[in-house]
C-alpha cells in the first residue's frame, strides 16, 4: 500500500549527461504505470532512482510520507527485475527464488520454515510448481522469467520495478507474459513501475503511462489518453505509426484548425494556432479511410500484414499512409480518401 512520488526528481552524469531531467510522477497504490519511451531517454536511470541504486542529484523521491531520497537501497524495500533476470546459474530455482530472503533472514528473524513456505507460495503465483529443483539453464526463457518476477515478489516488495522484464522473449511469449505480470501485480496490488520502449507492451500492462523523452516526462495519463489526446509532437508520433505532414493553418477555432497540406485537413491542436503558423499534422494510419471523401488519391502500393491492408498514397504531391481491413484497389488505381482525424502541433 504505497504511493511513489516523484519531486523534481534529476540525475545529472559526470556534470554533462541529464538523464533525468527534472521529473514530477505520481504512482498510485496498487496501479501499474508504465514508462514508455526511445532508448537513451533516461528511463533505466529513472528506474534506478526509486530504487536507490543511483543518487539524484536533485529532487525528492517520496513513498508515501516517508522521504526516501537518501534511504540505501536495501531499507527501501522495492524489488527490481532487470532486463537480464541476473539468474544465480548454479542455484537452483527454489535457492534462486530464496535468496532475498535468506539475506533478510537475520533481520525479519525468519525460519527455515517460513521461507520454505514463502517460496513457495510465490512459485504458485507465477506457475512454476514443479520445477523447485531446476537449474536456470534447464528452464525456457518465459520460465526464467517467471524465476526473475518470482525472485523479485518473494520479499513482498512495497514496490515492484521491472526494466524492459520481456525484452530477451520472443514475440509470442512477450504477449502472454505481460498478461502474466499484470495479472500478479494487481493481484497483489503493488505499486508497480514497468519500463519499456514498445507502446503495445506499455498499453497491455498499465493503468498509466508516463511517455518519457530526452529526460523528461512528456505526458502521463491512461493508453486511451496518450492515443487519442497526445500531448504533443512526440507523443504523437512514438505511439502509433503515423503519418506526419507539413502544413499552414488556413483556419483557427479554438482548438480545432484547418491545415493546408497540399490539401485541406481538419484537425484539433493543443496550441492556440492562428491562421499563417506553420504546423506539424500528424495522422494516423487507421484514421484514413478510403471508399469516400473529397480527396483524390493515387495507390501507389498495397502490403498484406495480417491483421491489415497497409496502402500508400500518393494524394496530389502529398504521400500518405493508410491502414484498414480491406485491400482498397489495386496499385495504379484512383481512390477517394478522407482523413477523418488529425493533429496539429507546432515544430
Ligand atoms: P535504454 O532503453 O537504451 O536502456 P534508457 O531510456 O533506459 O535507455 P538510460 O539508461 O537511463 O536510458 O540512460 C539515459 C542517459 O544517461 C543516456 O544518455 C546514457 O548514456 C546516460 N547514462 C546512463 N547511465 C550512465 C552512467 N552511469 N554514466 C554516464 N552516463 C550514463
Amino acid at each position: 500500500m504505497t504511493i511513489v512520488r516523484l519531486e523534481k526528481l534529476r540525475k545529472v552524469f559526470d556534470n554533462r549527461v541529464v538523464a533525468v531531467d527534472d521529473v514530477d510522477l505520481v504512482v498510485n497504490h496498487g496501479e501499474i504505470m508504465a514508462v514508455l519511451g526511445p532508448s537513451g531517454c533516461g528511463k533505466t536511470t529513472l528506474l534506478r532512482l526509486v530504487a536507490g541504486l543511483e543518487e539524484p542529484t536533485s529532487g525528492r523521491i517520496f513513498f508515501d510520507d516517508r522521504d526516501v531520497t537518501r534511504l540505501p537501497t536495501q531499507e527501501r524495500n522495492t524489488a527490481v527485475v532487470p532486463q537480464t533476470w541476473a539468474l544465480w546459474p548454479h542455484m537452483t530455482v527454489f535457492e534462486n527464488v530464496a535468496y532475498g530472503l535468506r539475506l533478510r533472514k537475520k533481520r525479519e528473524r525468519l525460519t527455515e520454515g517460513e521461507i520454505k513456505r514463502r517460496v513457495r507460495e510465490v512459485l504458485e503465483l507465477v506457475e512454476l510448481t514443479g520445477l523447485e529443483e531446476r537449474r536456470p539453464f534447464q528452464l525456457s526463457g518465459g520460465q526464467q522469467q517467471r524465476v526473475a518476477l518470482a525472485r523479485a515478489l518473494v520479499i513482498r516488495p512495497e514496490v515492484l520495478l521491472l526494466d524492459e522484464p520481456l525484452a530477451n522473449l520472443d514475440a509470442k511469449l512477450r504477449v502472454e507474459l505481460r498478461e502474466e505480470v499484470r495479472r500478479i501485480a494487481k493481484k497483489l496490488s503493488i505499486t508497480t513501475i514497468y519500463v519499456t520502449h514498445d507502446q503495445e507492451e506499455a498499453f497491455a500492462v498499465a493503468d498509466r503511462v508516463a511517455v518519457m523523452n530526452a529526460g523528461r516526462i512528456q505526458q502521463v495519463g491512461t493508453p486511451e489518453e496518450i492515443y487519442y489526446k497526445p500531448a504533443n509532437f512526440f507523443v504523437a508520433t512514438f505511439v502509433g505509426r503515423s503519418n506526419v505532414l507539413r502544413g499552414r493553418v488556413a483556419e483557427a477555432k479554438g482548438e480545432a484548425v484547418v491545415v493546408d497540406v497540399g490539401f485541406p485537413v481538419n484537425a484539433i491542436s493543443p496550441h492556440r494556432l492562428k491562421p499563417g503558423d506553420d504546423v506539424e499534422v500528424v495522422v494516423r494510419p487507421e484514421d484514413v479511410y478510403l471508399g469516400g471523401g473529397s480527396l483524390r488519391c493515387v495507390v501507389e502500393e498495397v502490403v498484406f500484414l495480417g491483421r491489415y491492408y497497409q496502402t500508400k498514397l500518393k494524394c496530389g504531391g502529398v504521400a500518405l499512409k493508410a491502414e484498414g481491413p480491406r485491400p482498397p484497389a489495386a496499385p495504379g488505381e484512383e481512390v477517394a480518401v478522407e482523413v477523418t482525424k488529425a493533429w496539429a502541433f507546432k515544430p
